[in-house]
C-alpha cells in the first residue's frame, strides 16, 4: 500500500469506497507526508512501545506508526471507515483495530492487555470536537501514559500552554501543567488536511510528569474546584465555586480559605496558579474537618 498521506492516494481510497466525510466526527484527514513524519518522529516511539491511535481515519498515520512501534491499537468510531481500514491495514500484523467510541473504551484495560500495564504512547490527529474530554480523560482515568502527541486546534494547543492572567488560561491549562510537560512541536496550516478545517492546527507533545509539580491533598477535589472556578470565569471565585453543583462550600468558607491563602475575597480564578489551587483545596478541606 502506497503512502496514504499523498493526496492522490487518499482521494483514490475515498472514491473507491464512496466515502463521505462526516463533520460530526471531526473528519479532517492528513494529506501531508512531511507533517505525518514530523508527528511520528516527535512522538519518539520505538519497537518497545505500544501506541494508542485515536481515530485512524483511513489508516494514514496507523501505517506509519506500525513501522516504528511494537504494537498499534487504533480506535475508530465511524462504521463507514471500518471496511476501508480492514483493507488499508490488512498487511500489518502489529495493528489491532477497535470499532468503538474512544470515550467509551477502557483504555487502562487496553494498556494491560496489549502492553502488560506498562505506560503507552498516544498519537493522534484528534477529532477537534472532543479534544478536551479525550485529553482530560486520558490524564484523570489513571491510564499508564508515557507521552501524548496529538494534532489539535492551534487555539487549544495555546490554551494547554497558557499561564495565569491570560485569556487562554483555564482548566485545561492547569490539568496539562499538573500532569505533563507540554511542547508545541509543529504548526500545521489548513491545507495539510482534506477537507480543510477553518482553523490552524498544531502538534503538541505532552510528556507525563513522574511526579506532579505540586502536591494535591485531594487531586479530584482540586480539579472540581478548578473546573468550578473557570466554569463561570467572569464571576469572582467565591461566586463561581459556591454556585457549583459539584461542590458544597459556602461563600463564607471560600472567603475564609482565600484569606488563609493570601487572596482578596473578590479574586477571580484566572489569577490563581496551580499551586494556589492546591493550597486553596487544602484550606477548604481543613475547614470541613474542623
Ligand atoms: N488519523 C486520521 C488522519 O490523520 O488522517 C483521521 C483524523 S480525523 C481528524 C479524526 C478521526 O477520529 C476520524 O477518523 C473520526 O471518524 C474519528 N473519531 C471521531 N470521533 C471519535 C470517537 N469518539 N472515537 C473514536 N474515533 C473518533
Amino acid at each position: 500500500m502506497d503512502n496514504l498521506a499523498i493526496p492522490k492516494n487518499t482521494i483514490e481510497i475515498i472514491q473507491k469506497y464512496n466515502f463521505a466525510f462526516q463533520k460530526k466526527f471531526g473528519q479532517n484527514f492528513l494529506i501531508d507526508p512531511r507533517v505525518l513524519e514530523k508527528i511520528v518522529v516527535s512522538a519518539g516511539i520505538g519497537k518497545e512501545d505500544a501506541v494508542l491511535e485515536i481515530g485512524p481515519g483511513i489508516g494514514t498515520m496507523t501505517r506509519r506508526l506500525s513501522e516504528s512501534a511494537g504494537r498499534v491499537i487504533a480506535v475508530e468510531i465511524d462504521d463507514h471507515l471500518i471496511p476501508i481500514l480492514q483493507e488499508t491495514l490488512s498487511d500489518l500484523d502489529n495493528v489491532t483495530l477497535i470499532h468503538n467510541d474512544i470515550l467509551k473504551v477502557d483504555i487502562a484495560k487496553l494498556a494491560e492487555e496489549y502492553n502488560g500495564g506498562r505506560p503507552i504512547c498516544v498519537v493522534a490527529n484528534l477529532p477537534y470536537y472532543i479534544t478536551t474530554p479525550i485529553v482530560m480523560n486520558l490524564f484523570e482515568s489513571g491510564v499508564p501514559l508515557k507521552t501524548i502527541t496529538v494534532m489539535v486546534q492551534k487555539e487549544v494547543a495555546e490554551r494547554m500552554q497558557a499561564g495565569p492572567g491570560t485569556k487562554d488560561y483555564g482548566a485545561l491549562s492547569l490539568a496539562v501543567q499538573y500532569y505533563a510537560e507540554a511542547e508545541i512541536v509543529a504548526n500545521v496550516p489548513p491545507n495539510c488536511f482534506m477537507p480543510r478545517p477553518n482553523v490552524g492546527s498544531a502538534v503538541i507533545r505532552l510528556t507525563r510528569h513522574e511526579k506532579p509539580p505540586v502536591e494535591a491533598q485531594d487531586e479530584k477535589e482540586m480539579f472540581r474546584l478548578i473546573r468550578a472556578a473557570f466554569g463561570q470565569r467572569r464571576k469572582t471565585l467565591v461566586n463561581s465555586v459556591s454556585n457549583s453543583p459539584e461542590l458544597s462550600y459556602s461563600k463564607e468558607m471560600i472567603q475564609a480559605a482565600l484569606g488563609e491563602c493570601g487572596f482578596s475575597p473578590t479574586v477571580r480564578g484566572e489569577a490563581l496558579t496551580l499551586s494556589d489551587f492546591a493550597n486553596l483545596q487544602k484550606s477548604l478541606h481543613n475547614m470541613i474537618d474542623k
